[in-house]
């Protein structure tokens, strides 16, 4: 499988509650991890796929030693990382992320060389694309690159899946997307229906092939022609949510690609985002297959 998408260096602080404006909160623990939807992605599709479903990223990564720490992390999670490249003028992608005591959590991004992954390094990575199962992308690189990502993985027959997030504004061809998928807040700024169904029945008259709605503890609606169904969230403790939603969509890349349905990839893609919120950090909480496999069978 493929994901074209974005990696940061996350810098993250645990607080005893989320400060007001203008607000000191005291008391922190700090992680530095790295994120970025993109990678998150790749390394849950790494951590949780088979050698049959083996992971490569497409990304472009800074002039630091951020960019070292990357890619040498890539490497220990057996990430191809042929066509990871460094821009020479730019810094890695960053992130500032606050967690509160519930999980709940506040974020601020500089995409550094992120916003530098251009559709020429898509073109380079061709080959890599058309021999996948599925091609995973989400919007924190830019649009065109997206865009393009998708038209050379439909061209070739492989399954596209689009993390609409976060929400931009990007003219793409909605009728090559497979399975669009989309928290809450994404799916009415996309779908601007009056309710999440309306919203995602939107998306599917666009051309979309089936909408998958996270709803944090409270589970997916999948919405497709046929009808809405509902797989539950299981119920876990919340350290911190950061990264749930991509270890989801790596998750469910991996399942697809070994050719599950929909409902029981996302069931599965559900026990390991669970297992993700539990711990601390992006990249750090997200689970291996072993450790979803050996938990969903102590439940
Ligand atoms: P995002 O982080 O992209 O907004 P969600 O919050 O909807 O995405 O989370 C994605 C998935 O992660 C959910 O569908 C659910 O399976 C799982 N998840 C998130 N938060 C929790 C939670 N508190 N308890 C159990 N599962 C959760």
């Amino acid at each position: 499988m493929t994901v074209v998408g974005s990696a940061n260096a996350d810098f993250t602080m645990r607080l005893p509650a989320l400060p007001a404006r203008g607000e000191t909160v005291t008391g922190g623990r700090f992680l530095q991890a790295f994120g970025g939807k993109g990678a998150n992605s790749v390394v849950a599709a790494a951590r949780l796929g088979s050698p049959t479903t083996a992971a490569g990223f497409v990304a472009r990564l800074g002039n630091d030693a951020q960019a070292e720490s990357m890619l040498a992390a890539f490497g220990r999670d057996g990430i191809g990382v042929e066509h990871v490249t460094r821009d020479p003028e730019m810094p890695s992608g960053a992130a500032l992320v606050m967690v509160g005591d519930a999980g709940d959590n506040y974020l601020a991004v500089a995409p550094g060389s992120n916003h530098r992954l251009m559709p020429e390094h898509v073109d380079a990575a061709r080959e890599m694309i058309a021999d996948s199962a599925v091609l995973l992308t989400q919007m924190e690189v830019p649009a065109e690159t997206v865009r393009h990502a998708i038209e050379l993985a439909a061209a070739a027959g492989v399954t596209v899946i689009l993390n609409f997030a976060p929400t931009v504004e990007a003219d793409l061809d909605w009728d090559k997307v497979d399975v669009l998928v989309v928290n809450e807040t994404e799916a009415e700024q996309l779908g601007r229906g009056a309710t999440l169904e309306a919203s995602a029945v939107a998306l599917l008259g666009r051309g979309v092939g089936r909408v998958v709605i996270t709803l944090g503890a409270d589970g997916v609606l999948i919405v497709e022609e046929r009808g809405v169904t509902r797989v539950e969230a299981f119920e876990v403790k919340a350290v911190d949510t950061t990264a749930a939603g991509d270890t989801f969509c790596g998750a469910l890349a991996v399942r697809m690609a070994e050719g599950s349905v929909l409902e029981e990839a996302c069931r599965w893609a559900q026990a390991a985002a669970a297992l993700c919120v539990t711990g601390l950090g992006a990249q750090p909480s997200i689970p291996t297959r072993s450790e979803v496999e050996r938990w969903l069978q102590s439940r």
